[in-house]
């Protein structure tokens, strides 16, 4: 099963936008926390092809299962394995809902939902809204 976030046409448009604009703080914090991060057979085998691991040592070194899905593990710092100072050690093969955040689909239209991510990301706490956001932000 393809479980690859997808955006409707507008949405995927808005949400290139929002990232082409977007400055990361490099602060970490969305790189902490147990079992955030879920993984799909492509996403594991294509992380363990960059560590030079086969799938099956991946999963034993980085990972954990839980209710039937793979997850990335964290360190007793209660960081992801592969945050390094506020930057992602796999950055070039990292995970769909790494690559995605901070603009997931629901906090594109629904402005409870970019409270909720805009208190948990500093580049976003000083944008009220979305439009607020891109309208700030000149390429
Ligand atoms: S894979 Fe990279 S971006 Fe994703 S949580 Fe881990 S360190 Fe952060
Ligand atoms: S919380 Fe936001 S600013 Fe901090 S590392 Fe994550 S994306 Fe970057």
């Amino acid at each position: 099963m393809d479980e690859k976030i997808k955006y409707p046409p507008s949405q995927e448009e808005f949400f290139k936008q929002a990232m082409e604009r977007f400055e990361c703080t490099q602060c970490g914090t969305c790189c902490q926390g147990e079992g955030g991060i879920y993984l799909t057979q492509e996403e594991i085998d294509r992380i363990a092809i960059f560590l030079n691991l086969s799938p099956r040592e991946f999963l034993e070194k980085f990972c954990l299962e839980k209710n039937g899905r793979i997850y990335i593990h964290t360190r007793e710092d209660g960081y992801c394995y592969f945050s390094q100072e506020g930057r992602c050690s796999i950055h070039a093969v990292k995970p769909d809902p790494c690559r995605r955040w901070p603009f997931f689909p629901p906090m594109l239209v629904d402005q409870a939902n970019w409270e909720t991510v805009r208190n948990s990301c500093p580049a976003l706490a000083p944008f009220k809204t979305l439009d607020d956001y891109l309208k700030n932000r000149i390429l």
